[in-house]
């Protein structure tokens, strides 16, 4: 988000003499902190020490006190909250344990990240702030990965109703995934366990899917992501989990708000729009139906890389570089807030929840800018589950 020249920084390597290359840790940049290193090769000889930071960024006690308890396992079900001394800022818990991890037979073809969990080319190949412009035939690789996400979304988004767990939602992605040849982008990328992302009511994004079960009332959120031919395609919206969810007007308004936001910015997307002007767009709509807008996370570039330049923030008066030029693929994705646009990280490192426990919901779509406008490569079909509800009578 800032524009200081990287050369100007020093390695973060431990005593490593070197500058700093345009080379950052990818966990970092997502958590809105700005860790440079000199080379891959330095990158991964800290690794170890480095992504101790990332823990304690999210809680500066935690290297301290490390939690020691577990809640005790549920007798029945054998369940269970990894952090159950956590200040959880709202009623949702994590439901443990994971479902082993999922596997994808070696004949998808998959991300650098997919063994080891660094998505090595992300920070190898492009400058921070150099934006790719596709040619015609690579192109045609992101309308084809966009059209296969949004197939997969829209598979998991009519399988979201209450009684349902957010693995069951996991498994059906990622089922989905490889039965169109595709990898699921989130698994393993920066260690994420899951192949997408679910978020329920105060969770921001990155909700990883667990046991607990959708209730009637819920808002989700589902985050989809396919690797295919050599292109990611990325996409989310929430959903209303059941018929208490469109009749709670809270609910009904962040939703529909989220929904708006995206929108709206979506109309200004055309040659020469500044990447700082999205913001603006969103967060005038957002404030008009007194919802306020998440800073932390931001829209970004997608093509052969999950997350590149440009970075979209979605809040007014941003000072993000760049403009829109035809060939270009980025992401909008608002997350609106019924309360604070302040965030807090679980302790399992992904989670983002709201620090009062209000609700929030996001929409996302892939974008390619074309010579006079905007194409949405992740549009809707006719067909699609979810779309637009009026409020409820009160
Ligand atoms: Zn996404
Ligand atoms: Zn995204």
């Amino acid at each position: 988000m800032t524009a200081e020249t990287p050369a100007a920084r020093k390695c973060m390597g431990k005593d490593c003499p070197n500058d700093a290359s345009s080379l950052q840790c990818p966990t970092c940049q997502k958590i809105g902190k700005e860790s440079y290193f000199c080379s891959q090769d330095c990158f991964k000889r800290n690794w170890s020490e480095h992504k101790a930071m990332h823990k304690s960024q999210s809680n500066p006690l935690r290297n301290v006190f490390p939690p020691k308890v577990i809640s005790k396992p549920d007798p029945a079900t054998g369940h269970f909250n990894p952090f159950p001394t956590f200040p959880y800022t709202g009623s949702l818990r994590p439901v443990y344990p994971l479902s082993p991890r999922r596997s994808v037979p070696a004949t998808i073809k998959h991300p650098d990240y997919a063994k080891d969990g660094i998505p090595h080319s992300e920070q190898v190949f492009v400058g921070r702030n150099k934006i790719t412009i596709l040619d015609a035939k690579q192109i045609e690789g992101m309308r084809k990965v966009c059209r296969l996400a949004r197939e997969v979304l829209d598979i998991a988004a009519r399988e979201a109703k209450p009684g349902v767990t957010t693995d069951y939602i996991d498994e059906i992605v990622h089922k989905a995934c490889l039965e169109r040849n595709a990898y699921p982008s989130p698994l393993n990328y920066c260690h994420f366990p899951k192949s997408v992302c679910t978020s329920p009511n105060e969770v921001i994004c990155h909700g990883i899917p667990d046991q607990r079960v959708l209730k009637d009332g819920d808002i989700l959120n589902i985050d989809v992501t396919l690797y295919h031919g050599g292109f990611h395609g990325d996409l989310n919206e929430t959903y209303y989990i059941g018929d208490k969810a469109l009749a709670d007007p809270d609910s009904v308004r962040v939703v529909e708000t989220a929904r708006e936001c995206l929108d709206e910015a979506i109309k200004i997307v055309k040659p020469g729009t500044l990447f700082r002007e999205y913001g603006n767009v969103i967060e005038k709509h957002a404030k008009g139906k007194n919802c306020s807008v998440i800073k932390t996370y931001c829209g970004h570039g997608i093509n052969q890389l999950f997350h590149c330049a440009p970075n979209v923030p979605h809040y007014a008066k941003n000072k993000a570089v760049g403009a829109a030029k035809p060939g270009m693929c980025f992401t909008i994705e608002p997350m609106i807030s019924l309360g604070t646009h302040r965030d807090k990280t679980w302790p399992d490192d992904w989670t983002s929840v709201t620090t009062d426990g209000s609700r929030t919901a996001q929409f996302e779509h892939t974008l390619l800018v074309t010579e006079d406008g905007v194409e949405i490569l992740t549009a809707r079909l006719p067909d699609s589950p979810g779309g637009p509800v009026p409020m409820p009578s009160t």
